[in-house]
C-alpha cells in the first residue's frame, strides 16, 4: 500500500461551509487528487484537550454545530460519515507506544473544524473518519512528536489532516469585507511561514514564536496553527509542502492549505 496524503488546511470561518468559491475548488481537486484513502485521521482546533489525546470511537459521526450566531441552514448541514473505532484502537497504540497517554471517546461528533473541510474534500462522506484531540497549550515541538508517532499510520492508508489556521486573529477580522486585500503584517507572516514550508525548514517553524514577523498578532492563541506542527510530524523527510489555496478572508484570516509531499 503506498503512503496515504499528509495535509494542513486553514478552515476559515464556519460560513465556509455555505460558499462556493476558488477555496472550495481547492479542496475539492485536493480531495479527488488521489484514489479515496482508506480512512482519515483529522486534528482540528476545535477539540483541546488537557492531558491525555482523545479518539473518537464512535461507529457513525454526527456532526457538532460548535458555533453560535451564523445563519440557520449552516445548522441544517450534516457529515454522516462512518467512524472507524479499529483505527481509533490503532492510533491510540501508537500514541501510548511513544509514551503519550490516549484514549478512545465514544460518543464525541466531528466539530466544525473537521466536518466542514472533509465536506468540501471528501462531499460523499463514505471515507471512514477518526478525530484526534488537540493537546491544549502544548509547545510545537511536542506537538511534532504526536505527528510523528501517528505517521505509521499513513503507510496503512490512513490520510492525517491537520485543521486549523494559518493567520487567525478574530479580533483583527473585517466582517463583512470578504474579499477584502490582506492587513500587512498578517501577509508578512504568512509569506514567512510559506517561504519556510517550501524549505521543509521545520526547525524555524517549530520556533515561529521568537523567529516570525507579527507571530502573536498573528496567532494571539495557537490553537489554529497547531495542527500544522502535528501534520510537519507526520511527513517523511523528502516531503516538501506544496500549496493547495493561498489567500485571505476578511482582511485577515490566512486560509493558506497545504500537502506535505515528496516533489514529483
Ligand atoms: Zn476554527
Amino acid at each position: 500500500m503506498s503512503r496515504a496524503p499528509l495535509a494542513f488546511v486553514s478552515h476559515g470561518a464556519p460560513t465556509v461551509a455555505l460558499e462556493n468559491d476558488a477555496y472550495h475548488a481547492a479542496l475539492r481537486a485536493f480531495g479527488a487528487s488521489a484514489p479515496a484513502p482508506r480512512a482519515i485521521a483529522v486534528v482540528s482546533a476545535h477539540w483541546l484537550t488537557h492531558g491525555a489525546v482523545a479518539v473518537t470511537g464512535a461507529r457513525r459521526h454526527r456532526v457538532i454545530h460548535d458555533f453560535a450566531g451564523f445563519p440557520a441552514e449552516l445548522y441544517r448541514l450534516d457529515y454522516a460519515a462512518p467512524g472507524d473505532p479499529a483505527l481509533a484502537e490503532e492510533a491510540v497504540r501508537l500514541l501510548a507506544a511513544a509514551g503519550l497517554p490516549a484514549g478512545v471517546d465514544p460518543d464525541r461528533g466531528l466539530d466544525h473544524g473537521a466536518w466542514v473541510p472533509l465536506r468540501i474534500a471528501w462531499p460523499a462522506a463514505i471515507v471512514p473518519v477518526v478525530q484526534l484531540s488537540l493537546p491544549a497549550d502544548e509547545e510545537p515541538a511536542a506537538l511534532h512528536s504526536l505527528g510523528r508517532a501517528l505517521a505509521p499510520l499513513r503507510e496503512r492508508g490512513v490520510l492525517i489532516l491537520g485543521s486549523g489556521g494559518l493567520v487567525h486573529n478574530l479580533g483583527q477580522l473585517r466582517w463583512g469585507e470578504k474579499d477584502r486585500a490582506p492587513d500587512p503584517w498578517a501577509a508578512a507572516f504568512d509569506a514567512w511561514m510559506a517561504a519556510r514550508l517550501a524549505a521543509g525548514d521545520v526547525e524555524a517553524l517549530l520556533r515561529y514564536r521568537e523567529r516570525a514577523p507579527h507571530a502573536v498578532r498573528a496567532a494571539p492563541t495557537t490553537e489554529h496553527l497547531d495542527p500544522l506542527f502535528v501534520a510537519l510530524g507526520a511527513a517523511a523527510p523528502a516531503e516538501r509542502a506544496a500549496t493547495i489555496f493561498e489567500g485571505f478572508r476578511y482582511g485577515s484570516l490566512g486560509m493558506r492549505s497545504i500537502e506535505l509531499r515528496e516533489a514529483a
